[in-house]
Formats: C-alpha cells, sequence, structure tokens
C-alpha cells in the first residue's frame, strides 16, 4: 500500500547551510576598509589588568567566559557552576514567566546573577557576569518602560541629537534594572522593503544611519573623554555585522550578493561611526555575503572590522547564529571562534558548546592564541566599563534611577520624537490641522491598539499578544486624540468599524500592519491588505457618506497604499510610534483657539513606492521613480493639492503559483491559522507561544525550535475524546490557484511519546469531509523517536481543484496520549525525496 521512506531532517538543515566561496581579489582591486577615526585608545592599566586576568584562566574559566547562556534556559546554579562571562534575556522570554514583573524584581535578579557569577566556589572564578538585553526602541523589554518610536520614525525625525536624548533616557531605564549592555543600535541599511526587519533601520539612506550611529552609541556609552561608560551609561552593540539590509529578495537572515565596494558604502557607514564613538561591541549577522554566513567569515570579522576599521571591542555572535557555519552545530563551532567571534550567543544549548569548546582548545583546534583574544577583548570593555570594581547592581549608584523609570520627563521626550517622525503624505485642502471643537470620529482597528502602535520587540518578540493593559502607563493614539478634543470641548466618538450616531465633521482612521519581528515580518509584495481589503471598505464607506478622512497609517515600512491614499483626504505615516500616542493628536489638532500646536516635520526616510512591485527603491537609484521621494514630507501651510493614483497592482504571485506551497515553514503563509478542537466542540484559535483546546488539557500546542526559532510546534494529546489539530482557513474558501499543481504535502515531524491510541492524518478538507483520509498509527510507531523524520504524503492521484472550498489543509487527530513536534509543512509540485512517503489513495 505505501512506500516507505525515511529521511533525517538533518539533510534539510544541511541545506540550509551555505557552501563557502571567498572572494577571489587581487591586490590591484582590493577594496580598503579605512580606519575608523576614534579618539578612543587602549588605556595601558587596563590592557595589563586585562593581560594579568588572561595568565591567571584556566581553559575552562576563558571558555565560560566566552559563551552567553539565555535566562530561561539557564539556572542561577549553572551560573554559580560555570561562571559565565554573560547572559542574555531574548526577546521572546517573559522575564520569571510573566510580562509584567515589575522593573524593581530585575534588578533583584541582576543581583542575584552577579553574586552567582563572583562566587569562586565551584569554577574558581570571581569574575561578575554581564547582562545583556534587546533594548530596541527604549527598554523594550521591561513592563512599564517608556518605548520610543521604532528607529524607522526616528529616522523620518532626522534630529541626531534627539537620538542621542534617546539613548541617554534608555541607558538610564536599562540601567535601573541593573542590567549593563544593550544589543542596539540596530544599523542596517534597508534596501528592500519586504524584508521583515526594516523599521529596525533608521533609513534606506546609509548618511542617515551613519550620523544616527554615533549619536546612538554617545547617548547610550556617553562620549569619549567626558562620561564614557560611567554612571548611568550602558555598553552599546552596533547589529548585525554586515549586508543584513542588503538579502536578496529582503529575506531575513538571507543572502547577501553585492560587491565589497557596495558593502562597504551602503550597509557598513554605521559600524564607522559607531566604531568612532567608541561602540565597545558589534553583533555578527545571520545573513552571508557571496555565499559565506558572516559567523564564520573571517575576512570580515577580522580583517577587516578589528584590523582594517581598528574595532578594539568584541564581536558577540547572534543568537545561535554559530549554526550557519559550514561543519558547526547548535552544540560546536571552533570555525566561528577562529573567524574573529569573541562572545558566543549560545542560548540553550551552552553546556555540551561549553564543554565541547574545551575539548577543541585543548586539541588545539580553536588556538589558545585566538582563545585569549577573545577573552582579552571581552575583558577589556567590561574593565573599561568597570565591572570588575562596581559592585553588585543594586550598590551602584544608578540604580536608585528606579526613581525616575518611565518619569514625566521620559514620556515627554518619546512624545516628542512621535511628534518628530510623523510624515505628513498628503493634505488636500488642507484638512489637516483639526479643531479639537468639532466632533471627530475615531475609527479603524489600530487606534486603541497598543499592540499595533508599538510594533515588534515590545514586552514581547512579535509583539502580537500585547494587549492594551499590558501598558497602563501608555496612551494609545484615539487616548491621545480624546484628551485633547474634550478639554476643548470638542467630542469624540470611537468605533474601530466606523459607525456613528451624529454625522461626525470629520473621522482620523487609524489602521495598519499587525505587529511582527524578524522573518516574521518578511513579505513577498509590497501591497497593504492585499486579500482583504476591509480598511479601504472603511475609508470608502466614510468618504461617500460625505465625511472628510484622515489616515494615519501604522507601518514598519513604506507599503503600496494608492487605493487608501485615494480614499483619504489627508494621509499621515506614524510608522511604529511606541507608547505615547499622544504625540500624534499634538500634530493633527490646533489648540482651542485654532492656533496649530506643532508642525510636520518628519520627512521620509525610505523611498514611497509607486506600484506594489517597488521592493528595491532606494535614493539615488539610477530609474528612481518613487511616488514620494526620499526627503518628502508635508507641512502646515503649503497647499499642494494631490491627484488620484494609479490603482493597477502589477504583482502577480503567477510565478509562485508553479511553485511550490509553503504552508507553515519559519512562519504561516498568508491566511493560514493553527487551531485545535476536540470532538463535538469549537475550534480554538491557536496563535500564542502556548494554547490549548477548548478545554484547556485535551490538546496543547506549544512554539518550540527546529531549526529557527519557533518554527516548530510541539503537540501534546492527552484526551479521551478525539482532539484535532488543524492548519488551515477560518472559514472554507477558494484555495489558491497554484493548488491544482500541488502533488506532495511534506512536514517534518519528531515524536517524543508515541501515541497511544490511534492517529489519523487527513488533508484538504472542506467543512463536510476531507479528500485525503489516513490512519498513521503505526508509521508513527516506527520512527526512531526524539528526531526529526520528514513524512510526505502523496497527494498525486486526487485532483486538487482551486474551485472547491477549502477549509483545512491538514488536520492530524488523536485520543489518548501522544507528544509529537511538528515543522516545515508544505505543498510541493514534484514528488519529495523524503523516504517515508504516505500512499494517495
Ligand atoms: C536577533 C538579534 C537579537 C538577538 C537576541 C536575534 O534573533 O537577530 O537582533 O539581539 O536575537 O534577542
Ligand atoms: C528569542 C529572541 C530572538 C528570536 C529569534 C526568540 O525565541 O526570544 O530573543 O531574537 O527568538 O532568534
Amino acid at each position: 500500500m505505501s512506500k516507505l521512506t525515511v529521511t533525517l531532517a538533518m539533510a534539510l538543515l544541511s541545506a540550509l547551510l551555505t557552501s563557502s566561496c571567498t572572494l577571489e581579489q587581487d591586490d590591484s582591486n582590493k577594496v580598503l576598509w579605512p580606519l575608523a577615526n576614534t579618539k578612543l585608545s587602549k588605556d595601558p592599566k587596563v590592557e595589563q589588568r586585562v593581560a594579568e586576568l588572561v595568565q591567571q584562566m584556566t581553559v575552562e574559566q576563558k571558555v565560560a567566559q566566552i559563551i552567553q547562556p539565555e535566562i530561561s534556559f539557564m539556572s542561577l546554579e549553572q551560573m554559580r557552576q560555570y561562571g559565565f562571562g554573560s547572559y542574555l534575556i531574548g526577546g521572546n522570554t517573559h522575564f520569571q514567566g510573566n510580562k509584567l514583573t515589575p522593573a524593581q524584581d530585575w534588578l533583584a535578579y541582576a543581583d542575584q546573577m552577579h553574586l552567582a557569577s563572583v562566587d569562586a566556589s565551584q569554577d574558581g572564578s570571581s569574575l561578575p557576569t554581564m547582562w545583556g538585553i534587546d533594548a530596541m526602541h527604549g527598554h523594550s523589554n521591561v513592563f512599564g518602560a517608556t518605548l520610543f518610536p521604532h528607529n524607522i520614525g526616528l529616522g523620518a525625525a532626522n534630529d541626531p541629537e534627539l537620538i542621542r536624548r534617546i539613548g541617554d533616557v534608555t541607558a538610564k531605564e536599562v540601567a535601573a534594572t541593573g542590567i549593563e549592555w544593550l544589543f542596539a543600535p540596530t544599523v542596517a541599511v534597508a534596501r528592500d522593503d519586504r524584508w521583515g526587519r526594516t523599521y529596525e533601520s533608521f533609513s534606506e539612506d546609509p548618511t542617515i544611519v551613519h550620523r544616527y550611529a554615533s549619536y546612538m552609541v554617545e547617548g547610550v556609552q556617553g562620549t569619549i573623554g567626558d562620561d564614557f561608560l560611567q554612571h548611568h551609561r550602558r555598553i552599546a552593540t552596533a547589529k548585525h555585522f554586515v549586508g543584513d539590509g542588503g538579502t536578496e529578495k529582503g529575506v531575513d537572515q538571507g543572502h547577501t550578493w553585492i560587491s565589497e565596494q557596495e558593502l562597504r558604502d551602503i550597509h557598513a557607514p554605521g559600524y564607522f561611526s559607531a566604531i568612532e564613538s567608541g561602540v565597545q561591541s558589534v553583533m555578527a549577522s545571520f545573513n552571508s555575503w557571496q555565499g559565506l554566513r558572516l559567523h564564520g567569515h573571517k575576512y570580515l570579522l577580522t580583517d577587516v572590522l578589528k584590523e582594517q576599521m581598528g574595532f578594539d571591542g568584541f564581536v558577540i555572535s547572534d543568537w545561535n547564529g554559530h549554526r550557519y557555519v559550514e561543519g558547526c552545530s547548535m552544540v560546536q563551532c571552533p570555525d566561528a571562534i577562529n573567524a574573529g567571534i569573541d562572545v558566543l550567543m549560545v542560548a540553550e544549548h551552552f553546556e555540551p558548546f561549553f564543554h565541547n569548546t574545551v575539548r577543541q582548545v585543548k586539541q588545539g583546534i580553536i588556538p589558545m592564541e585566538r582563545l585569549n583574544d577573545a577573552v582579552s577583548r571581552f575583558l577589556r570593555a567590561k574593565i573599561r566599563w568597570g565591572l570588575l570594581d562596581r559592585g553588585k547592581p543594586s550598590e551602584r549608584a544608578e540604580s536608585a534611577l528606579i526613581k525616575e523609570f518611565n518619569s514625566h520627563q521620559h514620556r515627554e521626550l518619546a512624545r516628542e520624537a512621535v511628534r518628530k517622525s510623523l510624515v505628513l503624505l498628503k493634505n488636500n485642502d488642507e484638512l489637516l490641522p483639526l479643531s479639537p471643537k468639532q466632533h471627530i470620529l475615531v475609527a479603524g482597528d489600530a487606534a486603541n491598539s497598543m499592540a499595533k502602535q508599538l510594533g515588534g520587540w515590545s514586552l514581547s518578540w512579535n509583539g502580537t499578544d500585547n494587549k492594551n493593559s499590558d501598558f497602563p502607563a501608555a496612551t494609545t493614539i484615539y487616548q491621545g486624540i480624546k484628551q485633547q478634543v474634550e478639554a476643548a470641548g470638542g467630542s469624540v466618538q470611537f468605533s474601530e468599524k466606523g459607525h456613528y450616531q451624529g454625522k461626525p465633521d470629520v473621522a482620523v482612521v487609524v489602521i495598519g500592519e499587525p505587529p511582527y519581528a524578524e522573518w516574521t515580518g518578511d513579505r513577498q509584495h509590497l501591497e497593504y491588505q492585499l486579500n482583504d481589503k476591509q480598511d479601504l471598505q472603511l475609508l470608502k464607506k466614510l468618504k461617500s457618506a460625505g465625511i472628510p478622512v484622515v489616515t494615519v497609517f501604522i507601518s514598519g515600512r513604506p507599503l503600496w497604499v494608492n487605493k487608501e491614499l485615494n480614499a483619504s483626504d489627508a494621509f499621515v505615516a506614524a510608522w511604529l510610534p511606541g507608547t505615547e500616542g499622544q504625540g500624534v493628536a499634538d500634530v493633527l489638532l490646533t489648540d482651542s483657539s485654532g492656533q496649530r500646536q506643532y508642525d510636520f516635520t518628519g520627512k521620509l526616510s525610505f523611498s514611497w513606492p509607486k506600484t506594489d512591485i517597488q521592493y528595491q527603491l532606494n535614493y539615488q537609484d539610477p530609474d528612481y521613480d518613487p511616488l514620494f521621494a526620499y526627503g518628502y514630507g508635508l507641512s502646515y501651510g503649503q497647499p499642494n493639492n494631490l491627484p488620484n493614483f494609479s490603482e493597477k497592482t502589477l504583482y502577480r504571485a503567477s510565478s509562485e503559483e508553479q511553485q511550490d506551497w509553503p504552508l507553515f515553514t519559519r512562519t504561516l503563509a498568508e491566511n493560514l491559522h493553527f487551531t485545535l478542537s476536540v470532538q463535538g466542540g469549537n475550534r480554538v484559535l491557536a496563535d500564542k507561544p502556548l494554547s490549548a483546546s477548548a478545554d484547556g488539557t485535551s490538546l496543547i500546542m506549544q512554539s518550540v525550535n527546529m531549526a529557527y526559532q519557533e518554527d516548530a510546534r510541539k503537540l501534546v494529546w492527552n484526551s479521551k475524546r478525539t482532539a484535532s489539530f488543524h492548519l488551515g482557513y477560518s472559514k472554507a474558501n477558494k484555495p489558491p490557484e497554484r493548488i491544482a499543481q500541488q502533488r506532495v504535502l511534506t512536514l517534518d515531524i519528531k515524536i517524543d511519546q508515541p501515541p497511544t491510541a490511534k492517529v489519523e492524518l487527513a488533508a484538504l478538507c472542506s467543512e463536510k469531509e476531507c479528500a485525503y483520509q489516513q490512519d498513521i498509527t503505526q508509521q508513527l510507531l516506527s520512527l526512531s523517536q526524539r528526531e526529526w523524520h520528514t513524512l510526505a504524503v502523496d497527494l498525486s492521484c486526487l485532483s486538487l481543484s482551486a474551485e472547491s472550498k477549502l477549509l483545512d489543509v491538514l488536520k492530524i487527530s488523536s485520543r489518548g496520549q501522544l507528544n509529537a513536534s511538528i515543522a516545515a509543512i508544505q505543498l510541493q509540485t514534484v514528488q519529495s525525496d523524503s523516504v517515508m512517503t504516505l500512499k494517495c489513495h
């Protein structure tokens, strides 16, 4: 009946690792990387202290110094035992399991880790550890912190002094929690707006990034020769070195195929200025350059960054970034260290990594000289900062800054940044500014949504589970408008869907992208709401009722919004403004006497696309043809009525239609969801890191890692009734046309606890029936446990029609107990060479 074949997912993993090739260059056309012009020099006293310490350290102590575990995987006891040189909290870790843990508790924990690290009873070392965090737009992982606009908005503000002040306030809030080190600023120059990290980039223009990088580093670290690394000043990180914003098709962690000159001139300027300002740390990037992953790129990390550019700080790797290096795995990577990585972010596998590295040093695979250099670089930064002499975090003077945490002043600065980041794209008939004495309708699902206005890297990594109540001191855009309008004697009505009683004088509609982080924000095209034009319908509905419409657009990047622009009288690009939403009202509304409060000063630091396929639209391109050029931004009193723009779409999924259909690879495909159900009951949407069926116990789904963070789901059945996992749509839909070409469904599966009852796999289901159904109990029992296997379901005998209604693409049902993880679910056009195939029937 079925042709059984099994492959290890290792094949898939190794296919992800690119082969290495080095840039060919001869001396005549060698690209030179100049020395960064910094006033920071090596202090002989610091150097002597570093040398003495390194001389006394054992191999074990040195290796522990350069390994960085993550707090949800490492205990205090392990810190005491190994004496790791640093640790981090990841973007998706809720501190002590609770995202609302107050800032004070962080300081107490920093003390405990510090004490565990200086306890020499087990590892013989009393060197203090250092805590690192992604303070990406303010102290963004900590409850109650002041969150600034994401970098893309700050780029539009084009105000370097503002950046320095934001760096300063961020450093103060970080200092209040006892944390010493920020994984910020991102100095990427995003060149393809499909990239999910575009909002972390100040600009597509290296000039802005170059200026900002030094101001942000000075804001965080202080000024060389003045308050450098003193008091509340923290250690900054310029990231991700280098070329992260230049990957092919804007794919996160992808491949950058550009010349060395372009790499230097477009993507590296932020590093030159960061080094000038004395940045102590640089994070290596996940991407490859010309086929070789940065984490193993000796030429770029050592020859260029350290030697030619003269960077004397330390290079930190990105989260498990070493796994990309050829010959490496999660648990060992001598080539990353040999290439020039000094500190390794080994979130969960730090113990085997430690032992493997110690062995590799002892065997000479990692030369002692290289290890000593890595340790010296890290200790140099620690000593410069004073870590060895400043005592435990709560004893440091700057811990008193807890009193200023999220202070009025900090919030005022964030509010100022919001005002300055807004870019006015359209203001026909000078609709703006609005009098607050009117009757104003506020609509749109981003108007009263902290999640939308914060974006990713805000209390949680993707920011999708954020609620307004998670940010009690913050103000949404709607709340900001309401406060000012009511104070001036006007009235505000709020309705997400734009319902109203009594025709409003004007509508402010706040719409935009849902939150995302890293690759979960990657997209294939630039059209806003390609499949579901809900917001456009809302704008049109209001406009056709004769209500003037102001659209405030929340987004992590420019998107193609010609239709929405045409349906609006005024249109403001508000990016991802952060916690102080009242900054929007400050600019949109006049005061009660009709005087404008603040003008629009923001100018685009990213070119705005004229078509939905202008992915790589960048200032100074030879055939530059944007809708709104780099630097564009209206201000008040500039009559400038815009015509309607072309609504023709050019993006065709056709090329993709011939291809495989990834359903859940690193993320879910558009419009697909996971749901869980128990026989006879309702389906529950499983969109959280931890979700459960309606009864809370029968089927539990948890985000876990296969090759990437959260690219797999662990499913735990514990049920007397049949419980099902579904991958499908929220309602039965016509499937995409390319369904007709699909021949096989593949998925990776790992069994942690084998089934105790029948397991059934079904595919391509309408509301009533499934085109494919198969008992897979025996197959699952035959798989070796705790290893990934690829399972292929042959669908070639079915005729898959784009006309029929599709609800679930895949469904797995069982009773009893089963504990299995699944990943990499896709439909493919050709028979896969995977080895366990369930035959078509
Ligand atoms: C990101 C970095 C971040 C690190 C730690 C990585 O996935 O690429 O920007 O600093 O995680 O959270
Ligand atoms: C971590 C983040 C990290 C991300 C991507 C998440 O699980 O918590 O810190 O940036 O994975 O690597």
